[in-house]
């Protein structure tokens, strides 16, 4: 299949090779066709006395003018033509239909920034599946209580990501109900959800722009408390040896950063919007132990006053949570401490005694 595609796909490059250089070919010939023509009348007319040397030399100049932009135009041909492709991709994502959409009076989330009563999470009998019937995750019921830190393990394909997904509403449960401080998540308004429930993902997504509008990304904070969030999450004195500081741009992807530098960036967008809840998506990048010492220490000062579901792909870094919760095939097949897990002696406790043997190797 991949083969097929492969080839369908050289075959179409190669013939679009060709007519692209068919075309300036062409028009190259025109262009020398279209010169010799005028040397030839031009030519008959200078021995005729009709036309000076000075009057062809300069309609040939000026000929050569205007076949010049003709031929550029015809190279960027090609370059439009895949621009109008991409202008119709856009428009074929931009109207496809909403599934989710907010309540028309939608509830509001509490307020206030105690972390000793906010910040519930709660899953009730949820099913999920992406396509029919294909359930992934499958009657999930768990409830992680305000300021607590849990983690979710299991093997890839678990469904750990759906939790997450589900949680932030980019998905729509197919069965039961997930809440958060005791609002449905489909009754509160998006926004709002986003505010309350803060995401970090493993290769958060650096925009093309300064670093100052990187960390704010769109909402209007002003200098000091981008550089309070980067102190506290240990990231300002890279930034400070930057060229511009805060205004250095940043490329796309930020490709100009190594792995660490992104992971505590993307910690410092989260601890500026100070959510109730935070999620994170462990990264797993081998990082140089001073980095890790300075990621480990800025994720303790992000997780205080707040509930924190981590999903762990590294168990060796969870020991610190409340309660791992261990998924298995879209089902909660065990829950409880490090310890009690390992007294209980099953997926868990294989799970982590497989990773330190590959840690041991
Ligand atoms: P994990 O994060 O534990 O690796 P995921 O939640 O990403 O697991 O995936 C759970 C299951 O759902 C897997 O079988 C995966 O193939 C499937 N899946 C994930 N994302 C999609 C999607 N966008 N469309 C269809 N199936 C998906």
């Amino acid at each position: 299949m991949f083969r097929e595609n492969n080839q369908h796909y050289v075959r179409q490059v190669d013939r679009t090779i060709f007519f692209d250089s068919a075309v300036s070919a062409t028009l190259e010939w025109i262009g020398f066709i279209a010169i010799a023509g005028v040397l030839w009348l031009g030519g008959t007319r200078i021995l005729n006395q009709s036309l000076t040397f000075g009057t062809l030399s300069t309609f040939i100049l000026f000929a050569q003018r205007l076949f010049f932009p003709l031929q550029q135009l015809a190279e960027k041909f090609t370059s439009i033509q895949s621009g109008f492709t991409a202008v119709e991709r856009i428009n074929d994502l931009l109207s496809q239909p909403l599934d989710i959409r907010d309540a028309k009076v939608p509830q509001s989330l509490p307020q206030s920034n105690d972390s000793r009563t906010l910040g519930e999470v709660s899953f009730k009998d949820v099913w999920f599946a992406y396509k029919g019937d294909d359930y992934v995750l499958k009657g999930l019921d768990f409830t992680i209580r305000p300021g607590e830190k849990v983690a979710i393990v299991g093997p890839t394909g678990a469904g750990k990501s759906s939790i997450i997904r589900l949680l932030c509403r980019l998905y729509e449960t197919t069965r039961g109900s997930i809440t958060v401080d005791g609002v449905d998540v489909k009754d509160v308004s998006q926004n709002e959800l986003r505010r309350y429930v803060g995401v970090i993902l493993q290769d958060g997504f650096l925009f093309a722009g300064d670093v100052k509008s990187n960390i704010a990304l769109g909402e209007s904070y002003d200098l000091a408390q981008i550089q309070t969030a980067a102190e506290q999450m240990n990231v300002s004195a890279f930034i400070e040896d930057l060229p511009q500081g805060y205004d250095t741009l940043l490329r796309e992807r930020g490709t100009n950063l190594s792995a660490g530098q992104k992971q505590l960036l993307a910690f410092a967008r989260s601890a500026i919007r100070n959510p109730r809840i935070l999620v994170l998506d462990e990264a797993t990048a081998n990082l140089d132990v001073g980095t890790e010492v300075l990621i480990q220490d800025a994720l303790e000062r992000l997780l205080v006053n707040r509930t924190a579901i981590i999903i762990a792909h590294r168990l060796s870094t969870i020991r610190y949570v409340d309660r791992i919760l261990v998924l298995r095939q879209g089902e909660l097949a065990e829950s409880g401490s490090h310890e009690e897990l390992m007294d209980l002696n099953g997926v868990y406790a294989n799970l982590y005694r497989l990773q330190m043997m590959g840690q041991a190797l």
